[in-house]
């Protein structure tokens, strides 16, 4: 009963647009779900979000659900799931990423989110990217590795003069606890909510690759900012 008595006093609400939704709709408006840009969605070494990670890192496919602006739906979705406690949210379009993906061949064998600190998982109650890949897994029906690769709270403290050293303590903010499972030659997408930059990513692909040279890694995304 609890959860219908509390539609009555916060009717849920499209997180794009703010309209009350009608029945079966969730999360998203219909108006919404139809309008969100998901345009020439594919999973390739040679799209737009592939190409971010061009002469840094090699990568097998990359992939995003949304292009995203300032201003715009993706943007408030994205939001969201970051700042507005929104988790379920986070699943849900981990799920809708996970369908598209399903419509394409793929060998992955496993996701892994790109995690957050100790700090920020405290603030926030969970790290949006775990959820996202929940959905995904769930859909795709794939394990979530999320403790292959965690954020180490000690060494992101420090700070180091220089470009290159700074580089490298980013890299080592990222520690590899005890090797659980051996995904040498295994096939894994990394997944976070949004890459910008992607310098969070590519310093994960590089600390993982350090003790698995032959992982062949993907890159999945929510949402990819132009
Ligand atoms: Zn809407």
């Amino acid at each position: 009963m609890l959860p219908h008595f509390l539609d009555l006093i916060y009717p849920p609400i499209c997180c794009a647009c703010g309209k009350t939704l009608i029945k079966n709709e969730k999360h998203l408006c219909t108006y919404c779900y139809l309008i969100l840009p998901i345009e020439n969605f594919n999973l390739s070494n040679d799209n737009d979000i592939a190409k971010v990670f061009w002469g840094r890192t090699k990568i097998t496919s990359a992939a995003t659900l949304f292009h995203f602006k300032k201003e715009s739906k993706v943007q408030r979705l994205v939001h969201e799931i970051k700042y507005h406690g929104n988790d379920q949210l986070a699943i849900y379009l981990g799920e809708l990423f996970g369908k598209r993906l399903t419509q394409v061949s793929t060998t992955i064998d496993g996701i892994i989110p790109v995690p957050i600190s100790h700090k920020k998982l405290k603030q926030r109650g969970y790290n949006q990217a775990e959820r996202i890949a929940k959905g995904l897994a769930q859909i795709m029906d794939l394990p979530v590795l999320e403790d292959l690769i965690k954020c180490n709270s000690a060494k992101s403290q420090t700070t180091q003069e220089g470009m290159f050293n700074r580089w490298l303590n980013v890299i080592n903010s990222f520690e590899l606890p005890e090797v659980i499972d051996d995904v040498s030659n295994r096939h894994l997408m990394i997944v976070d909510d949004v890459v910008t930059t992607g310098s969070t990513i590519e310093a994960c692909i590089l600390r993982l690759r350090q003790i698995f040279p032959n992982l062949k890694i993907s890159v999945g995304s929510i949402a990819l900012a132009m």
